[in-house]
């Protein structure tokens, strides 16, 4: 739906099936400065307020076919068109057409012969509230969008982009969950880089920074849209892999070691290793673990035996 602004001409859909009515009408309100939009019937109509979004809808009562009531009543009764506000026009002052009006959710009513004034003025009101209306549902749109961006931000980690530690644990107790009532796999990887303390006390911080980003991203751009992969800690990585066994998360881990291991990291060269390089420890549910705690554990463990038997390796067993 377009928003009525207030430097903005509105838009009247003048519904009438006399079409001298239409012209009486379209001369007040172009006279008035209103752009306005015409159909002839109940069923034009309907099409006209989806094909041009007016802000306010003039609408005789009796047509043939889909009269006013019913044209009225199925635009109210739409999500997208319940907020364009609508003016009956009777043409004689029935009780009985305003009350009949008023169950079809009209919002004001003007009786033909109308005064032009009184047409202007009603016309006015109606698309006061309109404005404000619209004004509202920008506001709500900005703050859906604000709290989509919130969301975002509070599982995601800063400097990397992954998924954050808090995100992972979640995620990681849900996938565990799942494998418990499918009777299914999952497993865990643990990934933490070689020397890298080295690597920040010789080229500092930043330098350090870039290496987290860049082996962040080799991870998220050479694992499945299905896997998971979080930044730990401060330089520890773990990738969730679901429906997926320990041989398979293995491969994976394979994979990756090689690709920051073949990856050249600027001045990587004064490494003890001569290289930036990852060790990690892999392990699966419900094998090596049946809780997450015992998971990550068994995990992390399998990590430390990766550095203690040389870094630059991935373990699976012990
Ligand atoms: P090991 O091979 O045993 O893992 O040695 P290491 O030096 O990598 O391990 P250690 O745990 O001693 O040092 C980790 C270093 O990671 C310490 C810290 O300087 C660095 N680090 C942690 N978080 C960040 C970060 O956000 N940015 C940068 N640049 N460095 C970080
Ligand atoms: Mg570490
Ligand atoms: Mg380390």
């Amino acid at each position: 739906m377009e928003n009525l602004r207030a430097n903005q001409q509105a838009k009247i859909l003048v519904v009438d099936d006399i079409p001298v009515n239409i012209q009486l009408l379209q001369t007040h309100l172009v006279g008035a400065g209103y752009q306005t939009v015409v159909a002839h019937n109940g069923e034009e109509a309907l099409e006209q307020v989806k094909k041009s979004s007016p802000d306010l809808v003039l609408l005789d009562v009796m047509m043939p076919k889909l009269d006013g009531f019913e044209t009225c009543r199925i635009l109210k009764s739409d999500q997208k068109t319940r907020y364009i506000p609508v003016i009956m026009v009777t043409a004689l002052n029935e009780i009985e057409d305003k009350i009949k009006g008023i169950e079809a959710g009209a919002d004001d009513f003007i009786t033909k012969p109308f005064n032009k004034l009184e047409l202007l003025a009603r016309v006015k009101s109606l698309l006061r509230i309109k404005t404000l209306h619209d004004a509202l549902q920008e506001k709500v749109r900005l703050l859906e969008q604000a709290k989509e961006r919130l969301r975002e931000l509070a599982v995601t980690d800063g400097l990397t982009g992954l998924n954050n530690y808090r995100y992972f644990k979640e995620y990681l107790l849900q996938e565990v969950r799942r494998a418990e009532r499918h009777q299914s796999r999952v497993s865990l990887i643990m990934i933490d880089i070689d020397y890298f303390k080295n690597y920040n006390d010789t080229h500092g911080h930043l330098a350090g920074d870039e290496v987290l980003r860049h082996i962040a991203r080799l991870m998220q751009d050479n694992i499945r849209n299905i896997d998971f992969a979080a930044r730990y800690g401060g330089e520890e990585f773990a990738i969730v892999l679901s429906e997926t066994p320990l041989e398979a998360a293995r491969v994976v881990a394979e994979k990756l070691r090689i690709l920051v291991e073949q990856q050249p990291f600027p001045r990587q060269e004064m490494q003890p290793n001569g290289n930036i390089t990852v060790s990690m420890g892999v392990a699966s549910f419900p094998q090596d673990g049946k809780s997450v705690e015992k998971l990550i554990e068994s995990a992390d463990q399998r990590l430390y035996r990766a550095k203690a038997e040389g870094r630059n390796r991935v373990v699976d067993e012990g």
